[in-house]
């Protein structure tokens, strides 16, 4: 009987629950999120996607086919899901807007008219 072989495979994770992970890398990919926030409204794009790739990298997610991360902030869970911004549905509610996963809008869709 032989051992099994260790295949060393990538993590090809596409979406994280950001509250799994340790505290201090939370609050890293917060900061970065913060600067890549801070870098698009100065209209600085190659920063926005260099901060977001660092992110992706930093909490484990294969590199999004958008290039952008997006955080689940529904209101009517405590998702804490970070994944592939092309598959976020956006909401307003007021003057504010939320984002919520594929898994959430499925579930408990908000429109923000509720
Ligand atoms: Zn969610
Ligand atoms: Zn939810």
């Amino acid at each position: 009987m032989g051992h099994a072989v260790m295949t060393h495979t990538p993590n090809q994770a596409t979406e994280i629950h950001l509250d799994r992970l340790p505290s201090s890398i939370q609050d890293a990919f917060d900061a970065l999120m913060d600067q890549a926030d801070k870098a698009a409204e100065h209209r600085d794009f190659t920063a926005y996607a260099l901060l977001h790739k660092q992110a992706g990298h930093l909490i484990g997610i294969h590199r999004p086919a958008s290039g952008e991360l997006a955080r689940c902030t529904c209101q009517n869970c405590y998702c804490t899901r970070v994944f592939d911004a092309n598959k976020a549905r956006c909401y307003m509610d007021g003057q504010i807007e939320f984002v919520q996963c594929e898994t959430c809008a499925d579930e408990h869709r908000l429109t923000g008219d509720e």
